[in-house]
């Protein structure tokens, strides 16, 4: 049976009190994690969350390891990656030949990893970085040179590493990082010592 269709209108509503009051609330709900100690959002740069190990982030290709099987491309859901020819010279058969090496647009990778995970090879590997600045939408399509190198680590000069996790009691809950902070207050500490050193031994 076909389902049925109501062409009541909607009872009259005051529609600039509607807007009001959900403005109102709205500033009430912003106002209350602005003072709220636990609030979860991540004040980026100047915290930055700690990735753990295996994280999936920019992907690399080993050339050498590459045997052309285009496993990687076929697999791609969001079709990110795809396979580029380029002649090579055979050293055994001594001519030239037209090999294919996988390449990435990262316009369109989703960072799901199976192109990885699919490598008979290993010939593809993440890299722990997923914040990485591109200038314009051309540059994320890597060419064959650029896809072997792995991106740049810009380390965090001052930004605070954060971990969230979560707690039964309160959600999703924003904590420092522990663990890089007291390495990094062993490194301002042995740069402190070094420099004591290097004005005493200058005076
Ligand atoms: S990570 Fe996923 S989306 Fe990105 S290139 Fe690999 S298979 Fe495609
Ligand atoms: S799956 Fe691995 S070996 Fe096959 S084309 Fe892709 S990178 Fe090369």
């Amino acid at each position: 049976m076909p389902a049925k269709v109501s062409l009541k209108k909607n009872p009259k509503r005051n529609p600039l009190g509607k807007v009001f009051a959900g403005n109102i609330g709205a500033l009430a709900v912003g106002l209350k994690y602005f003072f709220d100690p636990n609030r979860i959002t991540l004040l980026y740069p100047h915290e930055y969350i700690k990735l753990n190990k295996g994280y999936r982030g920019f992907i690399v290709l080993i050339k050498e390891k590459c045997i052309s099987c285009s496993s990687c491309a076929r697999i791609c859901p969001a079709a990110a990656m795809r396979m580029l020819s380029i002649k090579v010279y055979n050293e055994k058969l001594k001519k030239y030949m037209i090999k294919k090496y996988p390449v990435i647009n990262y316009n369109r990778c989703i960072f799901c990893g199976l192109c990885v995970d699919v490598c008979p090879t290993e010939a593809l590997y993440h890299v722990p970085y997923h914040d990485i600045v591109y200038e314009n939408m051309n540059d994320m399509i890597l060419s064959l040179e650029d896809f072997q190198k792995e991106p740049e680590n810009i380390e965090f000069k001052e930004g605070i590493p954060v971990k969230y996790y979560f707690d039964e009691s309160r959600g999703l809950v924003k904590t420092p990082y522990m663990e890089e902070l007291e390495k990094q207050g062993e490194k301002e500490e042995k740069n402190q010592k070094v420099e004591g050193e290097g004005e005493k031994g200058a005076g």
